[in-house]
């Protein structure tokens, strides 16, 4: 009410600001352009101001959520700017951010009154005109379009991403204003989502922690209230000890003759709530609540104080970190330890220079600098202190370069967020950054999608490696490539990048189908064969439309799968026909379809080797087709077969491969008996072994006073190998008795 609709410039401002009675007091135009004349003396005052009282003016009465007038927000995101010591452009990019959104200005004319390269960053940081719902636009294909067209200005511009940091900052510290609990808790998923991501990404920690502790708040507000709670009731028990330790460190920093000042913290609401959230572990286990920083003049004194802590406690080496030879990709270093301090507490103490602290607070944004009289980001300076802020966004820029659709983008991008990194390279020295837990075929799909498919082993380092191998940071990384495509089914689960795992999910299923589909079309053939028929003669798509598929395939597949039994598939393609198949009986008059174990079927896909009576290659073995499942293979005498009389139809009979044995993993079960004497189940052991058995799994069934009853599950290549193992437990002095056990 009464508040001037047209403020002038300059000092009318002030009577502008207490005229509309903000909540908090904000900073006045000469408090902004002093703040950044503190650090860029040569700054142009009278370009910061025009900016200021431009803002002020095209805000004119819009207000806040919270009563403020809407030009205490730009005025503050401008200050928070001012913190990070950043350059005159970027301030005033942050003053003029939401006017073309919220004012009805358009760029050009920004461009006019405050030159391109403020321009620049506020179209960097503006979003999409808004459509209309009704053009069919929802509002996650809004956002996530947004999204893009920011994340492209701050791959050319790192300032559009500091501006928009600074503005949802101060969008967070003042969220409870928002009207309702539904946009409360949008805009802090987004924050922790994505915003806050971004701030670690670049280093801008400060930034990073204030915005996850704001949107934690408001996303889980019991879990937040709980933990600040414990928080205080820590301090307040434990404020002896916590003085404790503090005098004790600096007395033993001292005797040593290290100079720094030491400074406690606690940690912060959300990174807890990370902990218990991912580490499994109670509050009370948590350990580390308090931290410990002790800043110190040089690099080489940071280790002189961990060599002085490490001296008067035990460390815990697991614990300890040098990112100060090995800096973070952000930028980020410093010497982290654990030790066991006074009264035997955990103490978690980081050890930096103050260029150290400055860069992990700040990141990004401790890079601002006069270089050749100009006041501005200095790109090279970063990248010599291990921050590479390009780098860290390159990810996203590729997906750009590759197309995503925008809500692609955005899913992706969210997901690259929360991953740590591993370098490593390809033979050529081609540097390929993945997730951290990427293997082989991460790598091998990261490379190309050709590479992925047809990978068959890998070397690292020149040696050759399981492919589950995790990769670590610098490895050299080489695919060892089949001719056909060849993923293994649980290949999935060794991959950790959507990519790989889908690609081999896709690779696996059209394998799977071209089995069943082969499957099928064996069970077929010997079907027709069974009611006197040709295979060859007859009209298959005559038989395919009968039975009411589109395909021969569709049809094989069917049958394969056992959606469909070959018995219903000629009932309803030669009505009339009488099928000894369906004779209620197995008939062993009547041959079953025959395949070849480990041929046409692989161990795993369509093949299933009985748990009941284990069946080993060698073995004489008999089918059942399982609907949906595949063909599960038992031996000959196994009991479990009576279970499937009734289903002639479904019987299959089957023989080994003839080189199974170097190609299927199986399992036999051996049961002992054995004196009760002390080493026995270890000469057993080193007996198997040596048979070249390996043992996977031991069970103790009876134990007496005299006697011990094993049961071992051990992999084998044949019923030859098993034989022999269980001859030569028989063998043995203490064994009783030795036998392999089917069902
Ligand atoms: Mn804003």
């Amino acid at each position: 009410m009464g508040q001037p609709s047209n403020v002038a410039p300059f000092k009318k401002t002030e009577k502008a600001a207490a005229v509309a009675k903000p909540r908090a007091r904000f900073l006045r135009q000469y408090e902004l352009v002093e703040k950044v004349k503190a650090y860029q003396p040569d700054a142009d005052e009278e370009a910061l101001g025009a900016a200021y009282v431009f803002a002020v003016m095209k805000h004119g009465e819009q207000k806040r959520h919270s009563g403020d007038p809407y030009f205490a927000h730009p005025v503050a995101v401008a200050g928070l700017l001012t913190d990070l010591k950043l350059d005159q452009a970027t301030i005033m990019a942050g003053l003029l951010h939401d006017v073309v959104e919220d004012c009805d200005v358009k760029i050009p004319e920004i461009k006019k009154l405050f030159g391109k390269e403020v321009a620049e960053l506020v179209d960097g940081v503006t979003k999409l005109p808004k459509m209309k719902e009704d053009e069919g636009v929802t509002r996650a294909q809004q956002q996530a379009e947004n999204f893009q067209k920011f994340i492209l200005a701050t791959t050319k511009d790192i300032r559009v991403l500091l501006v928009k940091l600074a503005d949802r900052l101060h969008n967070m510290r003042t969220i409870e204003f928002m009207p309702t609990d539904e946009s409360r808790l949008r805009v802090s998923r987004e924050t922790l989502e994505i915003y806050a991501p971004l701030a670690r990404r670049v280093g801008l920690s400060l930034f990073a922690g204030e915005l996850e502790d704001l949107a934690f708040k408001q996303v889980n507000p019991e879990a937040f209230s709980a933990i600040v709670k414990r928080l205080e009731e820590l301090v307040s028990d434990d404020t002896s000890v916590l003085d404790r330790i503090r005098s004790d460190i600096e007395t033993v920093m001292s005797a040593r003759g290290v100079k720094g000042e030491l400074e406690g913290r606690m940690k912060r609401p959300y990174s807890i709530w990370r902990k218990l959230e991912t580490k499994s572990i109670s509050f009370k286990d948590l350990g580390d609540v308090f931290a410990y920083r002790f800043i110190v003049p040089t690099a080489e004194e940071c280790y002189r104080a961990m060599g002085a802590a490490h001296q008067q406690w035990a460390a815990l080496s697991e614990r300890f970190k040098d990112y100060i030879s090995v800096p973070k990709p952000n930028g980020y270093r410093s010497l982290h330890t654990t030790f066991l301090g006074p009264g035997n507490r955990r103490v978690e103490l980081q050890i930096r220079t103050a260029e150290m602290e400055a860069i992990a607070e700040r990141g990004v944004a401790a890079h601002w600098k006069y270089k050749n009289s100009l006041y501005g980001f200095d790109a090279e300076a970063a990248r010599e202190a291990g921050l590479d802020a390009e780098a860290e966004l390159t990810a996203f820029s590729e997906m750009l370069k590759h197309g995503a659709e925008p809500e692609e983008f955005l899913e992706h991008a969210k997901l690259q967020m929360y991953q740590n990194s591993v370098f490593v390279f390809t033979p050529k020295g081609q540097l390929v950054r993945l997730p951290a837990g990427s293997t082989p075929l991460d790598f091998a799909y990261a490379v190309h999608t050709e590479i992925g498919d047809t990978t068959i082993g890998a070397r690292i380092n020149g040696q050759e490696r399981p492919l589950r191998t995790a990769l670590e940071n610098g490895d050299r990384v080489e695919i060892l490539r089949g001719k056909k495509p060849a993923a293994q089914p649980h290949w999935e689960s060794l991959a950790v990048t959507g990519r790989a795992r889908s690609a081999i999910r896709r690779l696996t299923r059209s394998a799977e189908r071209g089995e069943f589909i082969a499957i099928g079309q064996r069970l077929i053939e010997h079907a027709l064969r069974r009611i006197g028929l040709e295979p060859s003669e007859v009209d298959q798509q005559e038989m395919t439309e009968r039975t009411g598929f589109e395909r021969a395939d569709m049809l094989a597949e069917a049958i394969g799968r056992g959606r469909l039994s070959t018995a219903d598939m000629l009932e309803k393609a030669f009505p009339g026909l009488e099928d000894p198949g369906r004779s209620a009986e197995h008939n062993p008059d009547v041959d079953a379809p025959s395949l070849i174990a480990g041929g046409e079927m692989t161990a795993g896909v369509t093949m299933h080797l009985a748990e009941c009576c284990s069946p080993l290659p060698g073995d004489r073995i008999v089918g059942v087709l399982i609907p949906e499942k595949g063909i599960e293979v038992h031996v000959i005498d196994c009991a479990r077969l009576a279970e499937y009389e009734g289903v002639a139809d479904r019987w299959i009979d089957l023989r080994w491969k003839p080189k199974a044995d170097s190609e299927v993993k199986a399992v036999g079960r051996i049961h002992v008996t054995t004196a009760n004497r002390r080493g026995a189940l270890a000469l057993l052991a080193k007996t198997v072994s040596d048979a070249q058995g390996n043992i996977i799994n031991v069970k103790t069934l009876k134990r007496s006073p005299d006697f011990f009853d094993f049961e071992f599950d051990v992999e084998v290549e044949s019923n030859r190998r098993l034989t022999q193992i269980v001859a030569a437990l028989r063998a043995l002095a203490v064994v009783d008795s030795a036998e392999r056990i089917k069902g």
